[in-house]
This record gives structure tokens, C-alpha cells and sequence, in this order.
């Protein structure tokens, strides 16, 4: 089962994945109380012991988080249990599966098939960019000589810097220095085929996209 849009995982992974999940998004208190009557149900639990109905702080909500991590470790023997999990915290399909080692694991859909850049600007415009480039963010922009995109990198394009800090005055820029806003209000990316990692990478699947609010998923 090898499709572009598939992410392999063993039950390690999965895990770790989920923990990911907490860290990045923070709160969520309704997915991640689903997820534990989820968990209770395929476990014979009947909900016994669950935490109270979804709170509205967030360290309540991080102890759920904490709590539905902490069952899905516990079920990922489990694949049918663990792919309903999965589909549930990343608002995909899921379902297990046998790795490309013949290891068992689950393999999760990104959602990014149904996924087209509408150019509205938002990710470039809004969201943060200032962080490290990658060793072959700077081997890509070395192979093609642009040494005016190495000169926005932190420390010069030396080594993997900050993106984008103003040459020669170390501040870093308020707006990304590479989007340009075309007559018919669209933004171009000036450096598409050689950006970042960071913006390649972007939306990595459907609910990145809902959750930082960009529109490329459309309504399916
Ligand atoms: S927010 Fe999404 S749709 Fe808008 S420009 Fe960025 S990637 Fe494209």
C-alpha cells in the first residue's frame, strides 16, 4: 500500500505521533475526550473511570491529553484500535497494515490529495517562519547559486540560520521577504521551486490546515 498520501507508522511511532499532536495543537478538549470514550469502548471499559465531560481550562484539557496518550499506548497491540484512534486525533483515515519491512503497523492519510494552494497569502502572511533553515535548505540554495537568498539567512547562510533576518543588521523581518502580491490581489511565492523546507512542508495534512486556517482543503 504505497500511496503519496500515506504515512506508514508502527505502533511507536503512532504513539509519538499523538504525544506530537498534544505538544503542537495544545487543548483539545471534545477530540481528546472523544478519543478516550473511544478507547474505553473498544477496551470493554464502558467508559468506567473516564475523566469528567470536556473542561474548559487548559490544564484539565492537557490531563485528558495526557490521559488519551497514555491509552493509546496502552491499545497500540491493537491496530484496528489504534487505526480508529489515529483517524480520530489526526481527522483522517486510518487503518492498519503491514510496513514496507513487513513490520505491522497503521497507515494514515494527510488528506493532502484533495489539497490546492488557493494563493490567499495566509500561511506566508500570518503564521510564523522564523525558524531554523535546514542543511539542505542551504545545499539547495548553494546548488543554484542564489546567494541573495543566503544573505536573508541568520549568520549569513553560513550554516543553518534563522529565516529571514535583514542582511547585514541581524534583525529579523516582519514579513517574509519573497512574497510578492500580484495586480489580481493572489501572492506569489519569488523563490516557489527553492523555498524552505519549513513552506514546503506546508500544510503537512488536513488538519494543519484547518487548525492555521488555510483554506486549501476545501470543503471536503
Ligand atoms: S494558507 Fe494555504 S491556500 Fe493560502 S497560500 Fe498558504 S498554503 Fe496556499
Amino acid at each position: 500500500m504505497e500511496e503519496p498520501d500515506l504515512i506508514f507508522l508502527t505502533p511507536a511511532e503512532a504513539v509519538e505521533a499523538v504525544r506530537m499532536d498534544a505538544d503542537l495543537y495544545g487543548p483539545q478538549d471534545r477530540m481528546w475526550a472523544g478519543l478516550r470514550r473511544l478507547l474505553a469502548r473498544r477496551a470493554g471499559r464502558n467508559g468506567e473511570g473516564l475523566p469528567p465531560p470536556p473542561p474548559a481550562s487548559r490544564d484539565l484539557a492537557l490531563g485528558l491529553a495526557d490521559a488519551a496518550c497514555a491509552d493509546v499506548a496502552a491499545c497500540a497491540a491493537d491496530l484496528d484500535t489504534l487505526a480508529a484512534a489515529l483517524g480520530l486525533v489526526f481527522e483522517t483515515r486510518a487503518e492498519s497494515g503491514t510496513g514496507p519491512d513487513g513490520e505491522p503497523g497503521v497507515y494514515v492519510s494527510t488528506g493532502m490529495e484533495s489539497f490546492t494552494c488557493q494563493r490567499c497569502g495566509h500561511c506566508c502572511l500570518t503564521l510564523s517562519f522564523h525558524a531554523d533553515c535546514t542543511e539542505e535548505d542551504l545545499d539547495r540554495w548553494r546548488l543554484a547559486g542564489r546567494d541573495d537568498i543566503l544573505a536573508w539567512v541568520g549568520g549569513g547562510g553560513k550554516e543553518p540560520g534563522m529565516l529571514w533576518v535583514r542582511p547585514g543588521t541581524g534583525l529579523l523581518t516582519e514579513q517574509c521577504p519573497w512574497i510578492f502580491q500580484e495586480p489580481d490581489g493572489l501572492y506569489t511565492c519569488t523563490i516557489h521551486d527553492l523555498k524552505p523546507g519549513l513552506c514546503r512542508d506546508f500544510p503537512g495534512s488536513r488538519k494543519h490546515a484547518r487548525l492555521t486556517g488555510c483554506p486549501g482543503m476545501g470543503r471536503s
